[in-house]
């Protein structure tokens, strides 16, 4: 039996909601007291239990994370010893410091392997289950992780150059007319070169999608429940939360600053954003100023927006639907256990094609429809997550902005009747864009020298 306890994070940050610290050793329970603030104390507690409560840090007395804390007794365990597991809400700043509160508590943290290689060394696996094991760690950190990256930036090269090769085309039909004017190209027509670039721009965007999927992938869909006062929004909030396991606070009615809670509905990651703040800022329409709600908002990539059954709609709605008018959204028409008062045909005319809940949930009706709603909101989406996330890189999405900014400049031009060769300028920017996210930032002077040959070989 090993003697000191170790630590360590055990799964890939930054990936999901939760992230699990693991702590093994003969003290792997006393640590954990030390920080865990709960209803219980880990040292009393059934083996195989989880236990709610809050990590506090052991020097400044802090609150680091809300946690959800597994107390496994040895030898029923993975490596045979007391095995703590610590879910933290996830992201860089509390799972770190939650690991640092167990290191100052008297754990040391573990090396690559280390678990393993104790469920080895007290006979709870064998040599080569130990080398499998070891192997598929390294493989799923490194080289996977790797491959992964690569194949990822290879199919995003292959793309950035198919993209580049249509605008390469496009420039030579534009360069036959502006370099000899009297030789007339056939469809060089400003309705051809508005095509083109409305089909680089859908391009363009598709990819920025992916971007978008990334982060969804990273940290949950970002989703802000907004509506009028009273008309159920922290109802909402608690039927989702308990109906899918959300880490929430134990200590009702208390003032607490949430900034996000995390809930899983049908698999997919919701991450409920600045619900104190909506919650405090009961007339959301009134005070959407408020600086924080807006920043929800501008965040947000679903809008669960929640409306009146028994009231008709005001015109604080009508606003409400309107600042939404852009927004990936769910319309949840609550309170349906009550007389109708409100007009559903006015709803459906002014919402576009959202879609349109009843609920009940006072009765806890039509929830299960909203979870079908938001899945289905983002089924396609979900699908293609893990096959089509090819842009992630920050200095990638910017040049991809940029390019598309330049393409909607083109598109732009045409429609006010400029000159080509001043149109010529901006599609060549966006060519050059493209060519900076797969290096192949070619000089101003070689791309005018590769569009000469081409115009000449005509
Ligand atoms: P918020 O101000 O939008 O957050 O609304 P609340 O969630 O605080 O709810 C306001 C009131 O409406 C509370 O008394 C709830 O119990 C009640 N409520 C919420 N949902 C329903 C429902 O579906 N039917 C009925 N009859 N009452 C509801
Ligand atoms: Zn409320």
């Amino acid at each position: 039996m090993e003697t000191d306890t170790i630590a360590a994070i055990s799964t890939p940050l930054g990936e999901g909601g939760i992230a699990v610290i693991r702590v093994s050793g003969p003290d792997a329970i006393a640590i954990a007291d030390k920080i865990y603030q709960g209803k219980v104390k880990l040292s009393d507690v059934p083996t195989h239990t989880v236990h709610y409560g809050h990590i506090v840090h052991p020097e400044t007395g802090e609150r680091v994370d809300e946690v959800l804390v597994t107390v496994m007794r040895a030898p029923r365990t993975f490596t045979r010893e007391d095995v703590v597991e610590i879910s933290c809400h996830g992201g860089m700043v509390p799972v770190q410091a939650t690991l640092e509160a167990l290191l100052l508590s008297g754990a040391r943290l573990a090396e690559p392997g280390e678990f393993t290689k104790r469920a080895f060394l007290n006979g709870r696996i064998d040599l080569s289950q130990a080398e499998a094991v070891i192997d598929l760690i390294r493989a799923k950190t490194d080289q996977a992780a790797k491959m992964a990256i690569q194949q990822a930036e290879g199919r995003l090269s292959r793309m950035i150059r198919r993209l580049r090769n249509d605008i390469v085309e496009t420039l030579a039909h534009l360069a036959v007319n502006v370099d000899y004017p009297e030789y007339d190209a056939e469809e060089l027509t400003s309705q051809f070169l508005e095509k083109r670039c409305k089909e680089i721009l859908q391009e363009i965007d598709r990819l920025l999608q992916t971007a978008r999927q990334g982060r969804i992938l990273r940290e949950g869909i970002a989703t802000v429940i907004v509506g009028r006062p009273n008309v159920g929004k922290s109802s909402l909030m608690n039927t989702l939360t308990q109906e899918n396991k959300a880490i929430v606070t134990d200590i009702p009615g208390t003032t607490r600053d949430v900034i996000e809670e995390y809930v899983n509905v049908r698999g997919i990651p919701l991450r409920l954003l600045d619900t104190a703040g909506i919650r405090e800022t009961e007339d959301v329409v009134e005070r959407i100023g408020v600086e924080r709600s807006r920043q929800a908002l501008a965040q947000a990539d679903l809008v669960l927006l929640v409306l009146n059954h028994a009231e008709p709609l005001t015109d604080d709605d009508r606003k409400l639907i309107r600042l939404l008018k852009d927004y990936t959204k769910v319309v949840i028409v609550n309170k349906v256990d009550l007389p109708k008062k409100i007009d559903l045909d006015e709803v459906r005319s002014l919402i576009g094609d959202a879609p349109l809940i009843t609920t009940s949930i006072k009765e806890e009706k039509g929830i299960d429809q909203l979870e079908e709603a938001i899945a289905r909101l983002f089924y396609l989406g979900k699908m293609e997550i893990a096959d089509q996330t090819y842009v992630s890189n920050t200095r990638h999405i910017h040049l991809l902005n940029q390019a598309r900014q330049s393409v909607q400049e083109v598109l732009s031009g045409i429609e006010a009747g400029m000159p080509l060769d001043m149109v010529e300028i901006d599609l060549k920017n966006a060519w050059q864009y493209l060519g900076e996210v797969i290096g192949e930032a070619v000089a101003e002077d070689l791309i005018d020298q590769i569009f000469s040959q081409f115009c000449l070989g005509k």
